[in-house]
């Protein structure tokens, strides 16, 4: 069965925050929850009413730990304890984006956003980990190189439903463009490499994800993104 996709554009950056629902036993994965946690809770209840269900929220995913990325996880776990839901999302991050995470604040300022100190990570990542909640099958790909704990995660779907695979690119790689180098641990050989060897990999027809803007397919970069040309 076809999981529960949202796609929810948020804050100054229009960071793409992910709703991704299993159909059957509700559970649900939260990738970057960047900003505007009001909206992104509002989205979670329509959800349930749409579908007449009732959501358990297990992960706020993270690609990497830049404020647009990580600025709304703290309202939205807060929230959702407030409501009672019995169920507490925890907060997931590779460790190498650890000391980013942690600069939240000054990071903001220097950008001109005031956050508060986010909360502490539950759960790190590790390449190549598996994780499961209900029938969402994810593979965690550490992707170095916008940062040093960026991570893509590749959602297995039924493949022999004809339902491609998806992978969730964060700033690693967007439609015809790749991520910037210019920030804290950047490297841009690192990023070159992890594109190359980590995700134009995966099969062409994997729709890709980004972090900001449009959809794409890996085939596609692969053969028109003139930065990997
Ligand atoms: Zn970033
Ligand atoms: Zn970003």
């Amino acid at each position: 069965m076809k999981f529960i996709q949202k796609t929810l554009p948020v804050g100054a950056f229009q960071c793409n925050c992910q709703i991704l629902v299993c159909p059957e036993t509700f559970e649900t994965v939260l990738v970057d929850p960047g900003d505007e946690a009001d909206q992104i809770l509002k989205s979670l209840t329509q959800l349930e009413a749409d579908f007449k269900i009732k959501l358990k929220v297990k992960a706020l995913f993270h690609t990497h730990a830049h404020f647009d990325h990580i600025g709304g996880s703290r309202g939205v776990k807060q929230g959702l304890l407030q409501n009672g839901l019995g169920v507490v999302p925890e907060i997931y991050l590779h460790r190498e984006d650890l000391f980013i995470y942690q600069m939240l604040k000054p990071a903001g300022q220097r950008f001109g956003f005031s956050y508060e100190d986010p909360l502490p990570v539950d759960q790190f990542f590790e390449d190549e980990q598996l994780l499961k909640f209900g029938s969402l099958r994810f593979k965690v790909i550490h992707t170095p190189g916008h940062s040093p704990g960026g991570v893509c995660f590749n959602l297995h779907e039924d493949h022999a439903a004809g339902i491609p695979e998806i992978v969730f690119t964060g700033d690693t790689l967007f439609k015809q463009s790749i991520g910037r180098t210019d920030l804290w641990g950047a490297n841009s050989d690192q990023l070159f490499a992890s594109i190359r060897n980590r995700l134009l990999t995966l099969d062409g027809d994997t729709v890709a994800w980004p972090g900001h803007g449009p959809m794409t397919r890996i085939g596609e970069e692969k053969r028109s993104n003139p930065f990997l040309s």
